[in-house]
């Protein structure tokens, strides 16, 4: 896979020292959010970035010109909720207009989709992964926290309905909250044609947030089990990218929808090889690698009028030092951040 990319590489694509092609910058534009799922963003103790040092459109836009002109060609807006930032849609306008960005894609758990779906679509957004956890109204309020299952529903519908096509949906499997869920989930992709992805937990931040990662830690082995016993065999589709982080099944039975059903596991089949991604904190730090504490602070140079050579610059140093891969294993994570404050 590693020769795989190499070779797909062209001659001015950024590369770390592990020779891996980095060109996906994911940005954080908030560490709000609406929701407090149970493993990302705790009920209490919560501080937040102040205003004045959070990234404005204009500074993202600038970044990502600087991003594009090294190489860079894939971005995806998270947060925290980065529909609560009141100029998302301005921001997707501002990103996709830039030369040599060809990919323009969001992550949202769609609470505030009814309003924002199709002025996202109109302004160039392609891509959207929407995060649910349960098909179950009662459970996904236990898991989830805050908003409904309706709201998120009528969200994804939403998505669907401006033109969102494949719609993506990300859940977090967790023990004891939504493991046996993950059937009903699934079997959504024997009906449409959609991508239902499982995400390993991950244990960010060191609190509680973290605790309960490793405790309720479910393996997608597990998962897929659990989906295979109920619904029937699934087969793996070949990967159409080396560095798609998911592994994606479809339905042996060979039903007429063309769903997928993935899973992301971090943990029990790490994919740090090929990585291709940096990371941009809401307040304006390049984030190394998810499960780490390292970053270059760009905020400096970007309010001080640094300009674009600056930024480059310190792409250029952000790249040089991601760390080769994470080490989950030897019980190494962030401790600094929790998910809600770098976007996963
Ligand atoms: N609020 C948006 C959402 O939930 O999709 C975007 C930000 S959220 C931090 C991005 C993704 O991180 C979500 O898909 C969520 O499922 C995932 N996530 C959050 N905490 C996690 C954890 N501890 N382990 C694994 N995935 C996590
Ligand atoms: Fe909010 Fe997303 Fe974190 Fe849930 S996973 S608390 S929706 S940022």
């Amino acid at each position: 896979m590693f020769t795989q990319i190499a070779q797909m590489a062209g001659p001015d694509m950024p590369r770390d020292s592990f020779d891996r092609e980095i060109n996906y910058l994911r940005i954080s534009l908030t560490d709000h959010c609406n929701l407090r799922c149970v493993y990302c963003m705790p009920l209490r103790g919560l501080t937040f970035v102040p205003g004045d040092e959070v990234l404005t459109a204009a500074e993202i836009e600038q970044v990502v010109r600087a991003a594009a002109k090294v190489g860079f060609n894939k971005i995806r807006l998270t947060g925290g909720e980065p529909l609560l930032r009141k100029d998302a849609v301005e921001i997707v306008d501002r990103l996709h207009q830039i030369k040599g960005i060809t990919d323009v894609g969001m992550t949202t758990n769609a609470i505030l989709l009814p309003g924002l779906a199709k002025p996202l679509y109109d302004a160039g957004l392609r891509r959207i992964n929407i995060h649910v956890d349960t098909l179950d109204p009662v459970r996904l309020k236990r898991v989830m926290r805050f908003g409904t299952f309706e709201q998120i529903w009528t969200g994804i519908e939403a998505a669907e309905a401006a033109g969102f096509a494949p719609i993506k949906l990300n859940s977090v499997v967790v023990r004891d909250y939504n493991e046996e869920d993950v059937v009903a989930l699934a079997r959504l992709a024997m009906d449409r044609d959609w991508h239902v992805r499982f995400i390993e937990l991950m244990p960010l931040g060191g609190g509680e947030c973290a605790r309960l990662s490793l405790s309720q830690y479910v393996p997608n082995p597990e998962t897929k089990k659990r989906i295979e016993t109920e619904l029937g065999p699934l087969e793996e589709i070949p990967p159409t990218s080396p560095s798609d982080e998911s592994r994606n099944f479809r339905f042996k039975d060979g039903s007429p929808v063309a769903g997928v059903v993935g899973f992301i596991s971090p943990v029990s089949d790490p994919y740090c090889g090929n990585c291709n991604r940096m990371r941009l904190t809401a307040d304006g730090k390049f984030h190394l690698c998810l499960l780490n504490d390292d970053e270059v602070d760009l905020k400096p140079a970007l309010r001080n009028g640094g300009g674009e050579r600056a930024i480059t610059d310190l792409l250029a140093r952000a790249i040089a030092q991601k760390p080769t891969g994470h080490r989950l294993d030897e019980g190494v994570s962030t401790q600094r951040r929790a998910m809600f404050q770098i976007g996963g």
